[in-house]
């Protein structure tokens, strides 16, 4: 894919964080592609791009815009099955062609990650290959078996490790409410879900722990097994309960990162284990709510992302009374039009979430 006015191609995703950067995409799509919650490459093919092409892309592209980018991203899903001396190659003329770029940075799975040697991490490291960004998703394995992701616990810690060690920052993420209300193995999965993914962030302690959560659409195969009954989704205080247990389970340094839109509690996100305390108390209050002022504050914080007003910025603008009371004010009139239309609103709202 070439977007519309650059003269190189670029792959369909990026993380929030790589929203300024410069991308480059090195191969096509994803060599798994069958993870049950993700839409993103399913009816796509993997393909390998070859390096000169990717070369001639960095070459275009710093034709095109000049040395004015500050970081850049190596698209699409897992460029860790490159060979490494294309990698480093690739890596090093965007540094080369790109001196202003302070952080190179790109997504890879945690098993490409174990499958590569310690010495090869270093040398992608030292070619200037800032950051991985892998999905954990949980830690809990009949979970990552159901939802067919290809990897274990144990291959994450092992890959995660590796990486740590190289020198390359590592980004886990983490999805809540993956579990739904699954109960596999007889157990409350989203309970293992947290505490089996607490475990292996404090085996791994990433530099950062990102969370996004479950958004079941047409085009994931989760999405059969929603309507087939199969699975059910988790409510969000069911989620922010699940978040709250992992949290405080977990015993890193990691920096811990809530900026999906997907997310309940926005806010909850800080240095641990400094900012722990203040992340619990957060959801403590949210958990304290009653189902209706969930309702309306989740509401509320997608009005502001679809743009609307009133809305809530954060959780704190929630606390504020009169912000609170301009919210109630729609949903009140929305419940006068159509009663249930403000809950039907928000199922539609978080459909259409990215
Ligand atoms: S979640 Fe990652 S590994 Fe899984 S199908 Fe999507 S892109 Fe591929």
């Amino acid at each position: 894919m070439t977007l519309i006015g650059l003269p190189y191609e670029v792959g369909p995703i990026r993380p929030p964080s790589e929203a300024a950067s410069l991308l480059i995409r090195a191969t096509r799509n994803c060599p798994w592609n069958k993870c049950q919650f993700c839409p993103t490459y399913k009816g796509t093919r993997f393909e390998r791009r070859p390096v000169e092409d990717i070369l001639r892309d960095i070459d275009r592209a710093a034709e095109y815009h000049g040395d004015v980018f500050q970081t850049a991203f190596i698209q699409d899903a897992n460029s860790l099955v490159m060979k490494t001396d294309e990698l480093v190659k690739v890596i090093s003329h965007l540094r080369t062609r790109f001196p202003g770029v302070r952080r190179v940075t790109s997504y890879a799975r945690a098993r490409t990650a174990a499958r590569k040697s310690l010495d090869e991490l270093r040398q992608l490291h030292q070619a200037g290959l800032s950051r991985l960004h892998i999905g954990l998703e949980s830690g809990y394995d009949p979970l990552l078996e159901y939802m067919q992701k290809g990897v274990t616990s144990d291959l994450v810690v092992e890959g995660g490790r590796s990486v740590v060690e190289s020198g390359i920052s590592l980004c886990l993420y983490v999805v809540l409410g993956l579990g739904g209300r699954l109960r596999l193995e007889g157990g409350e999965t989203w309970r293992s879900h947290a505490l089996q993914t607490a475990q292996v962030l404090n085996q791994v302690n990433p530099d950062y722990i990102r969370v996004r959560t479950l958004t079941i659409k047409q085009g994931m195969p989760l999405h059969d097994r929603l309507l087939s009954g199969e699975f059910e989704e988790s409510s969000d205080a069911e989620k922010v309960r699940e978040e709250q247990l992992l949290i405080r389970n977990l015993e890193v340094t990691s920096y811990f990162v809530s900026d999906h839109s997907t997310n309940v509690l926005m806010d909850v996100r800080g240095q641990l284990p400094e900012d722990k305390a203040t992340m619990l108390s957060i959801m403590e209050q949210y958990l304290e709510l009653t189902e209706e002022e969930q309702v309306n504050f989740r509401l509320g914080t997608l009005f502001s992302y679809f743009g609307y007003e009133p809305n809530y910025g954060s959780f704190s603008d929630f606390l504020v009374r009169a912000r609170r009371e301009a919210v109630t004010g729609v949903i009140e009139n929305l419940e006068q039009e159509q009663p249930g239309r403000s809950r039907q609103l928000l199922t539609d709202f978080s459909r259409m979430l990215i």
